[in-house]
């Protein structure tokens, strides 16, 4: 059995690329903070398309959790490894810097940037070991040019991309890829708040994109076919110029 990781997967995004993974073939561990009921659902949709999956609930900002939730699961498996990760648990707690409270700025770097490291380092040995890893980080047209009220989110995100450019030179030679997906405006819970008729005017293709038009790219690099890309970003933002 091949496994994949997928971060945040019980809604948005991640559920779609949870769905997908798993139509790749994958045992999907569909990782989740809170939400019990999206999660479950998640596994249903995923099993309904003939895929198989397990819920794994821990904090990705938690080192403590995230080590005691990988290791459990690893001393469960002793012979296997998950050979994909996907890093896509986010928040976005937006305010403007001059009323940012050290709470909005913690909890978002914590989640956003604390999370791909203390999972990645989690799993990046065994990915080494056997010399055939995907890592994948879903960042954010925030990361790339900055958005005013997201000064948290946008340094987290801009982080993620360093580290992602860092870590691919760093493990490249085992065969480990690292590449980032960077949407732009996308429907799920997250962007629920905004306003689609307003803020689409300025986007080329004049709509906000789906999770599964997101999932589409991470599915495509977490493949052996993007045998060949590693440091990159990749926007899936409807042509939003960045
Ligand atoms: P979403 O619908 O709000 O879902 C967020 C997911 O992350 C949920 O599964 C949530 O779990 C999980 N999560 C949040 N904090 C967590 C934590 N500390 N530990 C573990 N899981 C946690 O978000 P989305 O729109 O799909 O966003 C997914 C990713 O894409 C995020 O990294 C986001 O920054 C990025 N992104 C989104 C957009 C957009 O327009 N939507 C644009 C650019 C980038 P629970 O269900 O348990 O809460």
């Amino acid at each position: 059995m091949k496994y994949a990781l997928v971060t945040g997967g019980s809604r948005g995004i991640g559920r779609a690329v949870a769905t997908g993974l798993a139509s790749q073939g994958y045992h999907v561990l569909i990782n989740y903070r809170s939400n019990d009921e999206e999660a479950r659902l998640t596994l249903e949709q995923l099993s309904s398309a003939g895929g198989t999956g397990t819920l794994m609930k821990f904090d990705v900002g938690d080192p403590a959790e995230v080590d005691r939730a990988i290791g459990k699961w690893s001393d469960e498996h002793r012979d296997e490894y998950i050979e994909v990760l996907v890093n896509n648990a986010g928040i976005r707690k937006d305010i403007l810097l001059m009323w940012m409270e050290d709470s909005h700025w913690k909890e978002v770097l914590d989640t956003n940037l604390g999370g791909f490291f203390y999972v990645t380092r989690a799993l990046v040995k065994n990915m080494l070991v056997n010399r055939y890893g995907r890592i994948i980080n879903i960042v954010s047209l925030s990361g790339i040019k900055g958005l005013p009220g997201q000064v948290n989110y946008s340094a987290a995100k801009a982080a993620v991309i360093g580290a992602t450019k860092a870590l691919a030179q760093e493990i490249g030679k085992k065969n480990v890829t690292v590449n980032a997906v960077a949407p732009g405006y996308i429907r799920t819970d997250m962007t629920k708040d905004l306003n689609e008729n307003e803020l689409k005017g300025m986007i080329p293709l004049n709509r906000f994109g789906t999770p599964e038009e997101v999932a589409e790219v991470v599915c495509f690099l977490a493949s052996a076919k993007a045998s060949y890309i590693t440091g990159d970003v990749i926007s899936v933002n409807g042509g939003l110029y960045t």
